[in-house]
Parts: C-alpha cells; structure tokens; sequence
C-alpha cells in the first residue's frame, strides 16, 4: 500500500513538474526565457531592446531618409514605413515563419507592426488609409508553402489599425524566379505583368492603400503592385513592411 501511495506522490509530481514547464514554456520571453506577461511572447525588456526604426530620426516615412532615398531608385510608392532593419531577431523569426510553420511568430511581429504604424499616424499626422492589402504569392507556391506571410500579417494589421482589408484585389497570375542577387533593373523588368488589380468598376476605387509586405530589399514588388494599383486609379500608396534589407554600408546611427 505504501509503495502504492509512494508511485502515485512519485507519478503527481511528475506530471505537476511537466505542466509547470509546459505553462512557464507557453509564457516565457521567445529571446531571453524570462516571464513575460505584456507581449504574448516577449517580456518587456526585450521589446525595448528591439532594433525598430526611430521614428524621429526618419520624420515618419523611411523616404525621408536620403540614404534609403537612394538605394530604392524609381519606386511608385508614396511611403515607406518599416518596423526593423533586415536584423535579428527579425530576420530569424520570419525564416522560422517561413520554414517552421511558427504562426503565433507572425501575430506577435504583426502587433509590433500595427503599433509602430499607430504611432507614425499620431505622431506625423499621416493621413488614415481606407483599405490594407498584402503583396500576393502564386497560387502554386502558396500551395506548396501553405500560407503567405503577408497575407498572415495583413489580415492582423489590419484589424489592429481598424481598417477593411481586402486579399481579393491583388493577385499574381504566375510564379516568378527567386530575385536574390537580381539588381533592381531585372527585377523590375521581370515582375511586369505579374500582378493583376481587381477592382470593381461600378466601385470609386479606393483613395489610399496600405500594402503589407514582409521584407523590402529593392523596393521593386512592392513598386510594381504600386504602379497597377495606380492605373486602376488609387491615389496613394503606402508600403508597411516588417523589415527594410539595407546594404551593409548603411549605417543606422
Ligand atoms: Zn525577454
């Protein structure tokens, strides 16, 4: 009997011990462990270690900032705000996205976004949007992958800034080759009529559109869905990306 009662105090504290670690895994900081409580998956001083764009430096708009200025030559786009350089952690937890499947990755990078964002429009005044869409994917590699990370941001962004948003109006008619290494002439060149715009006729289209990306290296998707989304007559276009590629001889400070 005693050895009975013996197994089964043995067997409570086994099983206490894995949901004791199980619940402090569910919510401890992603980068340093530590409790956290605020951020689903950051404690506090890891936000504010976050490498995010000083809003004050770039007056709102990373357009403002002669040397991103020239490293995205001819874009269509009317601004460009992005939360963080191309740097981990963020660099890391889009690779984790993208190739582990880690889906609550997105909808913590999303919330960073859409506060960054919120701030831009209190602080500088930008003028509100009337819709979001995201950069699209091919319907084949969307299959293969089984989600777009944009879209995955977009649709929290979205709900966060208190906007409609529409993942009907873009599409891409077929799928294009890797452009890593691509300078951004040939990128250019190749992504022309690889996006379609879907607007509805009888409908006034829609002044100002946000358009979610994930990484902005050359500019040149987010500027080609730009320039379509023009001659379907939007007005303003302004791209929200997680994260800006810069070359490394640009420095942040
Ligand atoms: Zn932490």
């Amino acid at each position: 009997m005693e050895l009975l009662t013996n197994n089964y105090s043995q067997y409570f504290k086994t099983v206490t011990k894995y949901y004791r670690q199980v619940l402090l895994k569910l919510s401890s900081c992603d980068l340093c462990g530590e409790a956290c409580t605020d951020y689903l998956l950051l404690c506090q001083t890891c936000v504010d270690d976050l490498p995010i764009f000083d809003l004050n430096i770039i007056n709102g708009d990373l357009l403002n900032w002669p040397a991103v200025n020239k490293i995205l030559p001819k874009i269509t786009f009317d601004h460009l705000i992005c939360l963080s350089p191309y740097i981990t952690p963020f660099s890391d937890w889009l690779s984790q996205l993208k190739y582990h499947g880690r889906f609550e990755i997105a909808q913590l990078m999303a919330l960073l976004l859409s506060k960054h964002y919120q701030q831009t429009l209190s602080q500088y005044k930008n003028n509100k949007a009337d819709l979001v869409v995201a950069v699209p994917i091919h319907i084949t590699k969307w299959q293969q992958r089984g989600f777009n990370q944009a879209h995955l941001l977009a649709k929290v962004v979205a709900q966060q800034i208190d906007l409609p948003y529409d993942e009907k109006i873009l599409s891409r008619n077929k799928s294009s080759k890797s452009q890593v290494g691509q300078s951004g002439t040939l990128r250019r060149k190749n992504l022309r009529g690889l996006f379609d715009v879907n607007l509805m006729k009888e409908n006034s289209p829609p002044e100002h559109i946000i358009l979610i990306d994930d990484v902005v290296t050359t500019g040149a998707t987010a500027s080609e869905i730009s320039r379509c989304l023009k001659l379907a007559g939007v007005k303003k276009v302004t791209v929200l990306a997680l994260c800006l590629s810069l070359p490394s001889e640009i420095k942040l400070n």
